[in-house]
């Protein structure tokens, strides 16, 4: 679904992801971690092409992302996106909000997109929300109504930048809930989290960077319990 062999990133000088080799299969559910300023953001950045590759090749559902002659629209659409902050259009309704991209890219036609957004804040246990303003939502709900927005487009994957992490302690375990649901529905995931719960629970595959490179993958058993890095190691027991 996902194949990035020989990513490169630099910014100036500083050279960011350095050969970054990186599958995810079909439904698979991939846990990324590693310290600050590692590279992940930067690497779910250029899946979508946020962040511009300065080698190395992305290739998505056998598109390849860093041809020119690819539909980069077409191709974003498939990957659903969703950050530590929501990033919410708090000038719109909840339900305005989710509804947007696809009518504003003639995906669908408002009546359809209000009834996939009703679903859709169904599934995220918001049902009630449609009219409510971002701003009178607590940080969870407004993550919920994120995750929502993405699948309204009906994304073939999900990137996952922290989404949690903003959160206050007793939120984190409503979003954790809607992304257990979306992994157990079979949807392909790519989730950059400090949450080694969610990581042991729902990853089909943990992947550790540090310093620009994947120093160790594995399932999470292999990665958590049984590290074959000293790198991933300290790592592991700073944040565990
Ligand atoms: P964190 O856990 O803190 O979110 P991260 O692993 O997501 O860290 P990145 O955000 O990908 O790390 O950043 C990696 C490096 O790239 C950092 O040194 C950062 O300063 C640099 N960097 C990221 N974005 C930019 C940018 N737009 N311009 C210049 N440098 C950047
Ligand atoms: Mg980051």
């Amino acid at each position: 679904k996902v194949n990035v062999t020989g990513l490169k990133k630099s910014y100036g000088s500083n050279v960011v992801l350095k050969d970054i080799n990186f599958k995810v299969g079909n439904n698979e559910v991939v846990v990324l971690i590693g310290p600050s300023g590692s590279g992940k953001s930067t690497l779910l950045r250029c899946l979508n092409k946020l962040e511009e590759p300065t080698a190395g090749s992305i290739i998505i559902d056998g598109q390849d992302i860093s041809d020119p002659h690819t539909n980069l629209d077409k191709a974003r659409e498939n990957i659903g996106m969703v950050f530590q902050h929501f990033n919410l259009f708090n000038n719109m309704s909840v339900g305005e909000n989710i509804m947007l991209a696809p009518v504003e890219l003639n995906k669908l036609n408002r009546e359809e997109a209000r009834f996939v957004a009703e679903s859709l804040l169904e599934t995220v246990g918001l049902a009630d929300k449609f009219d409510a303003k971002p701003a009178s939502l607590s940080g969870g709900q407004k993550q919920r109504i994120a995750i929502a927005r993405a699948l309204a487009m009906k994304p073939d994957i999900m990137l996952f930048d922290e989404p949690t992490s903003a959160l206050d302690p007793e939120m984190v375990g409503d979003v954790l809930e809607v992304m257990k649901e979306l992994a157990k529905d079979g949807m392909t995931m790519v989730v950059v989290t400090h949450e080694m719960g969610f990581a042991k629970e729902v990853a089909d595959r943990v992947v550790f960077m540090a310093d620009g490179y994947v120093v160790e993958e594995g399932t999470p058993e292999e990665v958590f319990d049984h590290p074959q890095h000293e790198r991933t190691k300290s790592f592991l027991e700073k944040v565990i």
